[in-house]
C-alpha cells in the first residue's frame, strides 16, 4: 500500500512540474505552433475567396470580387510603393507574396475576417492576409481618392501588422502591434494618428494597455500605444525595436522590455 502512495506522489509532483514548465515556456511553445496554426487559417481565407478575380504584382496577390480596374490599380500602386519602404525599415522581406483582399461589400469583409458585427474598419490584418474595403466605400466623393488612399489608407498599417506578426510569431500584445503600425504610418506617410488628443487624467498604465486594451477608450489607447513606440525609437533607435521583435519571435516575454 505504501509504494502505491509513493507512486501517486511522484505522479502528482510530475504533473505539477509539467504544468509549471508549460506555463514558464508557454511563449516558446506558442512561437513554434503559431506559424502552422496561422497557415491553416490562411488557407481557409483563400478557400472562402476562391472565386475572386486575381491581380498579381511583384510582391502582392490582390483578390477582389467586383469590377473596378481603377480601384485595383490604386491598391496595387499603394501596396508596391510602400513595400520597400516598410520592408527596408524592418530589414524583413516576406518570403511569399502577400495576399490582399479588397471588398466593396462591408458585410463580406466582416464575415471573411471574422469580425464582430458593427462599423466595418478600413482594413484588417488576419493570418498573413490584408483585407481592406475599397476606397470607393469610404473616401468622401468630393476628395481625391488617390491622395487619400495613398496617405491615409490602410496599406502601411496592415502591412506592418503582417511583418510584426511574421517576425514575432504571434508573441506580442495588441497594443504593441498597433503602436508599431501607427508608428510606421507616421514615418512613411507623415500621418500622426490621434494628433491633438489630450490624455487629461486618462493616461493608461502599461498593465491596462496589455491586459485591457479592447475595453479602453480606443482613440486614447491607440494614441498611447503610438506614443510608447515613438518614445522607444527616439530613446533607443528603431534597431532596438527590431531586436525586440526577433527576441519575441524566439519566445521572449515583452515585459522584459516595457
Ligand atoms: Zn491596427
Amino acid at each position: 500500500m505504501k509504494t502505491r502512495w509513493n507512486v501517486k506522489i511522484i505522479i502528482f509532483i510530475g504533473i505539477i512540474f509539467l504544468l509549471s514548465s508549460l506555463i514558464e515556456y508557454k511563449n516558446v511553445l506558442k512561437v513554434y505552433a503559431y506559424p502552422t496554426l496561422k497557415k491553416v487559417q490562411h488557407e481557409l481565407i483563400l478557400f472562402k475567396t476562391r472565386d475572386y478575380q486575381v491581380r498579381e504584382t511583384d510582391h502582392f496577390i490582390i483578390r477582389y470580387d467586383f469590377d473596378d480596374d481603377a480601384v485595383i490599380d490604386l491598391v496595387a500602386k499603394a501596396s508596391e510603393e510602400y513595400y520597400h519602404q516598410v520592408c527596408d525599415t524592418f530589414s524583413y522581406y516576406p518570403k511569399e507574396k502577400t495576399v490582399v483582399i479588397v471588398y466593396e461589400d462591408p458585410e463580406k469583409l466582416i464575415k471573411n475576417a471574422s469580425l464582430k458585427k458593427g462599423e466595418p474598419p478600413m482594413g484588417v490584418y488576419l493570418a498573413s492576409t490584408i483585407q481592406i474595403l475599397s476606397p470607393n466605400v469610404w473616401v468622401p466623393k468630393d476628395q481625391d481618392i488617390e491622395h487619400v488612399f495613398m496617405n491615409e489608407g490602410p496599406m502601411v498599417h496592415e502591412f506592418t501588422h503582417l511583418i510584426v506578426d511574421d517576425i514575432a510569431k504571434g508573441n506580442y500584445p495588441l497594443w504593441f502591434t498597433e503602436g508599431m503600425a501607427l508608428y510606421q504610418e507616421y514615418i512613411q506617410t507623415g500621418y500622426s494618428w490621434g494628433e491633438g488628443l489630450s490624455f487629461d487624467e486618462k493616461e493608461y498604465t502599461m498593465e491596462q494597455l496589455k491586459y485591457d486594451f479592447e475595453n479602453l477608450d480606443q482613440m486614447l489607447a491607440y494614441r498611447m500605444s503610438f506614443e510608447v513606440v515613438k518614445e522607444m525609437v527616439q530613446e533607443n533607435g528603431f534597431e532596438k525595436l527590431n531586436h525586440i521583435l526577433y527576441e519575441l519571435g524566439k519566445g521572449e516575454k515583452i515585459e522584459k522590455y516595457f
